[in-house]
């Protein structure tokens, strides 16, 4: 029996589909979750959630939230989370520059909580550019 996988934000329903295998970024490190999976309840860090489905992949960039495992169906509360087609590269390139240059002024305060959301949010511009270019390795001419 296959796992449901819901990922759905305050805003809208990202994902609701089947699959065979979920890989997800939590705060630990990357999990793979198989059907039988043990119940389980995890916060997740800015990173890239795979979607497998009969050798198929499907990526979603992920910016944080909680994960849960319940009989057989995996529910993602997701603080933001696009599918691949919906990433504006340029936006995360943008994205990734700006974290960059904030984290280089910041090298003289490393603990200052701007530094922390800079560090974030290169994380999450990161993300997201990780899932454009699987996108890209995959389907080479878009
Ligand atoms: P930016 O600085 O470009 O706004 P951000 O990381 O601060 O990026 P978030 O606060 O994580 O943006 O997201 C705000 C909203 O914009 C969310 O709905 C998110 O899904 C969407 N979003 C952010 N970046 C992108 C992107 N590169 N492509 C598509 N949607 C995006």
């Amino acid at each position: 029996m296959p796992l449901t996988v819901e990922v759905i934000t305050a805003e809208r329903s990202v994902v609701a589909q089947e699959a065979d295998m979920v890989v997800a970024p939590t705060m630990e490190g990357v999990i793979g979750i198989l059907p039988r999976h043990a119940p389980l309840l995890t916060a997740l860090g800015p990173g890239v959630m795979i979607l497998k489905k009969n050798g198929a992949e499907e990526n979603l960039a992920i910016s944080g939230g909680f994960l849960e495992v319940r009989h057989n169906h995996v529910l993602v509360l997701a603080d933001t989370a696009e599918r691949e087609d919906e990433i504006d590269e340029q936006r995360a390139t943008a994205a990734r520059v700006r974290a960059e240059e904030a984290l280089r002024d910041a090298a003289q305060h490393p603990q200052d909580l701007s530094t922390e959301a800079a560090r974030i949010a290169l994380r999450r511009s990161m993300a997201r550019l990780d899932v454009v270019q699987r996108r890209r390795r995959r389907r080479p001419n878009p």
